[in-house]
């Protein structure tokens, strides 16, 4: 990477991304903190077109370090991601990758009412129906869709050990492993049921009516898929192009305090390279990108409570 690109979450931190990267100083950026008295309702529009996924777990291809995050790569083969704000469009998974902090208390880039979770995993997926590569939708307004979802510490998570078992494998910047046994992304979303491969309808909306829902010391704590927000915004990493459909799980999923600490051992240099021995010594961590204004962008809401 050349010094003009070159950014991170530390010398070159995102407050200093806007002088390489201008679109990192537009008006649709990412993250927000999600303030939930102002979310609007936009159930009946939303729910007309229930959001659908299909993951096949062979789709993910290999693991890896770019020094700034762990992320698996897919080969996009019979992944679908379409409905809810994307509407009729079909979209495809690119990637899949993970943001955390320093601590349980951090780590995540969407914030709700301000508080953090302790990380975020996004699935990239680019609009098929309307152009023909990653590269190509990575410019277009409506040309990506991310899928958020926030980590809390808690069990440790079946799916994700697949992940944490890898990343060893990884440990130095540009290191890169094939994945062998098979991960299904669709099992690192917050829904009940559905087995690996199998197509996915979430559609809280509708199903709202019926559900029962268990009071909890936070209002968006909740035991069941309880629906999602979402917003247009950016890539939150450089080039932070405008072009993502934010689609955000209300409800988090758990990994382990002892898995979030493998992810903090990753580290942001290659192999051999000398660690500076600066702040952090050279490990990932906190790499998120604190939330931008809202300005006057609308967050609307599938499920409510
Ligand atoms: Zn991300």
């Amino acid at each position: 990477m050349s010094s003009k690109d070159e950014w991170d979450y530390f010398r070159n931190g995102p407050s200093t991304w806007v002088t390489k990267f201008p679109m990192a100083a537009g008006s649709r950026q990412s993250p927000v903190n999600i303030e939930t008295k102002r979310v609007e309702s936009d159930h009946e529009a939303l729910s007309s077109k229930p959001l659908r996924w299909k993951y096949p777990a062979t789709a993910s291809r290999k693991l890896v370090n770019p020094g700034y995050c762990w992320r698996v790569d897919t080969d996009g083969e019979g992944t679908f991601l379409s409905g809810g704000p994307l509407m009729d469009d079909v979209y495809k998974l690119e990637q899949y990758h993970c943001h955390w902090g320093c601590s349980d208390s951090r780590g995540s880039e969407h914030t709700v009412d301000g508080q953090a979770f302790a990380g975020e995993l996004h699935l990239v997926h680019w609009n098929t129906s309307k152009y023909k590569t990653f590269a190509e939708a990575a410019k277009a307004s409506d040309g990506l869709a991310v899928l958020g979802v926030f980590l809390k510490v808690g069990k440790t998570h079946e799916e994700m050990d697949k992940i944490a078992r890898l990343l060893p494998y990884v440990s130095h910047k540009d290191e890169v492993v094939g994945i062998t046994e098979p991960i299904d992304p669709g099992k690192l979303l917050p829904v009940r049921g559905g087995r690996a491969g199998t197509q996915r309808c979430v559609n809280p909306c509708m199903r709202w009516a019926d559900r029962i829902i268990p009071r909890h010391e936070n209002k968006w704590d909740f035991q069941d898929d309880n629906g999602y927000w979402t917003y247009l915004g950016s890539l939150t990493t450089p080039p932070c192009n405008e072009s993502v459909t934010w689609i955000l799980f209300k409800k988090y999923i758990e990994v382990s305090h002892h898995q979030l600490n493998i992810f903090r051992n990753l580290r942001k240099f290659p192999r051999g390279e000398e660690c500076p021995c600066h702040e952090n010594h050279g490990v990932v961590i906190n790499n998120f990108r604190p939330p931008l204004p809202l300005g006057n962008r609308v967050l609307r809401e599938c499920g409510s409570f």
